[in-house]
């Protein structure tokens, strides 16, 4: 159960042999109920042992005895870097010619230094000329009576291939001299005539036998991570499927059916605002154990919020879920994919928040917006107010395997808040367009969604319905055009109003960009422009009453967002902004 890179070492164990594809079926085999509800967590295969064992060989054979099997692999639990090849190498052996002599089949790989060979810990093993085990010993064997004899070395690796019978009857023979004495299982068969086929293996791998050991394992795994990411050019996963079209929220049953691992429920977050909804209700695809949990977006999410979800779930059902569906605006969509990336990690939340501190991949999320302009939809981030800090959970499990746009989900929307979240789209452009980082990649997206934001909301002609499916698509390029770049002054600005005042999002933008006409004459204007032909009124002089302190923090939220204003105003943004600066411009709105 020790953890490894963000698992326990037998879940790892598990999963690598699943991934070699190797076998028909892969089962954890255990007398530990701990063991067993973190598999069948994880989603994988448990069996919980009915006896007590002296030893995992005979609690495989109890699990096997009425099971309709050929060959059975015994991989030991600390054995998480066990490879394909050397499975491959075990199994192969049941393909040769002498195939029918074999009862069972093993590892060895060769070892070379003495103090490996010489630790009893270390079992060693020799073999006759066609690797059929003679012997298996923690004693050097052979003894090198003259030293300098090239003598080869293998030491055993604890992979087993049964026939079943051999299993069996191993299972019913007493223990017998040679095996209790050494301690070594595997000399059973030997002792009763069995013949054990020896494989060679040259990957060494690395066994968890000592916290030592796992203190290794772990710095590999934390290398092996760290090799890909952060290069010069930044590699960006992208929502990998997406269904777009009026009324297209009706195809979910069927994107969702593949995705159904058996006991597993399918989870949905939905906004609260829907709660009397019956017809949006009814056509949720609710089967079997599926859950519906309505939530209130009258907040936005907070990483304690993510933990309590996520702990609610964990009590509620023994089975991983299949998937999380957030439906809903920006708020509920972080909180789906909140949700299933906590889901597989451990601890809570806010150790997160952050730049790429995921370590397991999330569950399979689907994310279905009822309001466009947040591009929430798209991102590789999930904005979350925690203990403190309001930062995102930016990494490459946080995007949406699936997402559903259904331009008709998002008739309901009242003026004013579509006004807001639109707003924050646009925004996003003016921000990504104007910034320092911007690349042909961003502009690209950036400038279609501030076009098709000009004509939403200074085109009076256009129909609700246009504009509707146009503000979903705007949405989609403005979240791309930040993907690969970044927001700026009056996000920064917006959440340190979030953090103190509680001021959502969009509408805490649209307050703070008003004001911004030095930093974005151009938009400020249009955005002007654009409020007045909405008739919408904006709340004035919200921080007027702050007391130092609250100022103090809102301030220090703002500037501590390093990558917004570095974008927004270039490397040498501290000389360009500092805390009086922003405390006078705070205190204008
Ligand atoms: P929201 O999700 O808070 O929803 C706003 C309001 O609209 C709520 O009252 C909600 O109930 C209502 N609503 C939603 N759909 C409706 C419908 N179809 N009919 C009637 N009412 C409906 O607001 P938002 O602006 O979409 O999202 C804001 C959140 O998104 C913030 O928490 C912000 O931090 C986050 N955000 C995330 C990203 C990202 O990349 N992850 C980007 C921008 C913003
Ligand atoms: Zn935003």
């Amino acid at each position: 159960m020790q953890d490894l890179g963000g698992k326990p070492v037998i879940v790892r164990t598990y999963e690598a042999a699943k991934a070699t594809g190797l076998f028909d079926a892969v089962y954890v085999v255990t007398d530990s109920d701990v063991i067993f509800k973190e598999i069948e967590w994880h989603g994988g295969q448990a069996i919980m042992s009915q006896k007590e064992h002296d030893c995992g060989t005979d609690r495989i054979a109890e699990a096997v005895a009425e099971m309709d099997v050929d060959i059975v692999v015994n991989v030991q639990g600390d054995e998480p870097f066990t490879s394909k090849e050397g499975l491959a190498q075990v199994l192969s052996v049941f393909d040769a010619p002498d195939a029918d002599r074999i009862d069972l089949a093993s590892l060895m790989t060769e070892i070379q230094d003495w103090r490996e060979i010489s630790d009893p810990n270390a079992v060693k093993v020799v073999v006759d000329k066609e690797n059929y085990a003679l012997y298996f010993s923690r004693s050097p064997i052979p003894y090198p009576r003259d030293k300098n004899t090239a003598v080869q070395y293998f030491k055993h690796k604890g992979i087993y291939a049964f026939r079943k019978q051999a299993l069996l009857d191993f299972y019913n023979l007493p223990m017998t001299i040679l095996e209790a004495t050494e301690k070594i299982e595997c000399i059973r068969f030997l002792e009763y005539g069995k013949r054990i086929k020896m494989a060679i293996s040259n990957t060494q791998g690395i066994e968890i036998d000592t916290p030592e050991d796992l203190v290794r394992a772990n710095k590999v795994l934390k290398e092996e991570k760290r090799l890909p990411i952060n290069n010069k050019y930044r590699n960006f996963p992208m929502v990998p499927k997406v269904v777009y079209g009026k009324g297209c929220f009706e195809q979910l049953a069927s994107i969702l059916g593949p995705q159904r691992k058996e006991k597993a429920p399918f989870i949905y977050l939905v906004d609260d605002v829907f709660q009397n909804d019956q017809e949006l209700i009814q056509r949720i695809p609710l089967r079997f154990n599926d859950k519906l949990i309505f939530i209130s977006s009258f907040e936005e999410p907070k990483t304690e919020q993510v933990d309590v979800l996520v702990k609610s779930i964990k009590t509620e059902f023994s089975y991983r879920p299949s998937g999380i569906i957030g439906i809903g605006g920006g708020s509920i969509l972080d909180l789906a994919k909140a949700v299933a990336i906590m889901l597989t990690n451990k601890g809570q939340a806010s150790e997160y928040q952050g730049w790429d501190l995921v370590k397991n991949k999330a569950v399979y999320h689907v994310g279905i917006p009822t309001i466009s302009g947040t591009g929430a939809e798209v991102s590789r981030t999930t904005v979350l107010t925690g203990p403190e800090k309001k930062l995102g959970i930016n990494s490459d499990f946080t995007p949406f395997d699936q997402v559903v746009l259904d331009p008709e989900l998002t008739t309901g929307v009242p003026k004013d808040q579509w006004f807001f979240t639109g707003m924050d789209c646009f925004i996003h452009c003016v921000e990504s367009l104007n910034g320092t980082f911007l690349n042909e990649f961003s502009k690209s997206y950036g400038e279609k969604a501030y076009d098709l934001c000009k004509e939403i909301f200074l085109n009076p002609e256009l129909d609700d319905e246009t504009a509707r499916e146009k503000l979903m698509m705007a949405s989609w390029h403005g979240g791309m055009s930040i993907a690969y770049s970044q927001v700026g002054v009056a996000h920064a600005m917006s959440y340190g109003l979030s953090y103190v005042l509680g001021v959502k999002h969009g509408i805490g933008n649209c307050i703070v960009f008003d004001h911004l006409i030095d930093y974005y004459p151009f938009d400020v204007a249009l955005f002007k422009e654009m409020k007045q032909a909405h008739g919408i009124e904006l709340p004035q002089g919200i921080c007027k009453d702050l007391t130092e302190s609250q100022m103090d923090t809102m301030v220090k939220i703002a500037l501590s967002l390093v990558p917004l204003w570095e974008n927004a105003l270039g490397p040498d943004w501290e000389l360009k902004i500092n805390a009086d600066k922003l405390k006078a411009l705070y205190a204008k709105i």
